[in-house]
């Protein structure tokens, strides 16, 4: 059998719902039954009526529908997509952060560990980043682990002091200033869209800044007909399917992330059909990073 006739038919079996992020394989993309960035996907994994919720993307966004949903059964078709970003900071080193600056609040990124989730105040994405940092009391705020996303955030905070954590995704990170300036020269009417992610000089230089779907919403209601995109590879199929009539090109020519591209269509149809690879946290992980993203999704 075909093997995406395969996946619906285990799919409908199981009762079971395929969320996919916006930088998974387009035909990924195209068996899931929901695509979006991390907020969107976070909403959809709460809100589900499903038994099972496979993910496609990377090991914390399955940990976040875990902690989201404890009594659902969370399958990650390929366990060994993590995410480097998120890697760099460890609940360890959040404590030691939260010692030397007693009065500050802790954000973290949701690009973290369930661990990290657990000893931070509440968490953000890329979408809210601002909204949760305006919401809190605090005038200190240590922000963890995106050094960039935390900069492009102090901005339109100024009356907070921020301590950024040194993490960084090493996929945006390979975008320079010198790819903006090159492919303007090429493109000179295409605007350069650019996801905060992004290094501190290329945010600045770029036409926009916002999440993969802040992006596609953008770009979607522009009038130009030719834009450039300064974000992993796979919102390029989105954009594309949205917008027929409309020309996008990529920054930069390896803004691909490995471990969002390990899942497979047939890694997706092996997890349904042995259902596998099964999301467990310890309890008191779960139910204390549950706090900091409810406390997130409170607001927005
Ligand atoms: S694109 Fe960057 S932040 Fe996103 S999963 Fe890959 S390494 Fe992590």
């Amino acid at each position: 059998m075909e093997l995406t006739k395969e996946i619906q038919k285990l799919k409908e079996e199981r009762n079971a719902l395929i969320l996919a992020h916006l930088y998974q394989w387009p035909e990924i993309q195209d068996i899931a039954d929901f695509v979006g960035d991390s907020l969107d996907l976070s909403r959809k994994a709460r809100d589900t009526e499903a038994d099972v919720i496979v993910f496609c993307g990377v090991w914390f966004m399955a940990e976040t529908a875990k902690i989201l949903n404890p009594r659902k059964t969370v399958l990650i078709p390929q366990p060994n997509a993590g995410c480097p970003m998120a890697d760099m900071v460890t609940a360890e080193d959040v404590l030691a952060l939260r010692e030397k600056y007693p009065e500050a609040a802790v954000v973290c990124y949701v690009n973290s560990s369930a661990a990290v989730k657990a000893v931070s105040d509440i968490c953000c994405t890329s979408s809210n980043a601002i909204q949760v940092v305006k919401s809190l009391q605090e005038n200190q705020v240590i922000f963890v682990p995106d050094r960039n996303l935390g900069h492009y955030i102090s901005r339109f905070v100024p009356e907070k002091q921020f301590i950024l954590y040194e993490g960084y995704c090493p996929t945006h990170e390979k975008i320079s200033l010198e790819d903006v300036h090159k492919v303007r020269a090429a493109r000179p009417n295409a605007p350069v869209l650019v996801h905060p992610e992004c290094r501190p000089e290329v945010v600045d230089a770029a036409d926009f800044v916002g999440s993969t779907r802040e992006i596609i919403d953008y770009a979607t209601a522009a009038k130009e007909q030719e834009m450039v995109i300064g974000t992993e590879i796979g919102v390029l199929h989105r954009l594309q399917t949205r917008n027929p009539e409309k020309r996008f090109y990529s920054l930069h020519a390896a803004i691909v992330c490995p471990n969002m591209k390990k899942n497979q269509l047939v890694s997706v149809r092996d997890a349904l059909l042995h259902m596998q690879h099964q999301m467990e946290l310890p309890n008191e992980i779960r139910d204390k990073a549950a706090v900091s993203l409810r406390r997130m999704m409170s607001l927005c």
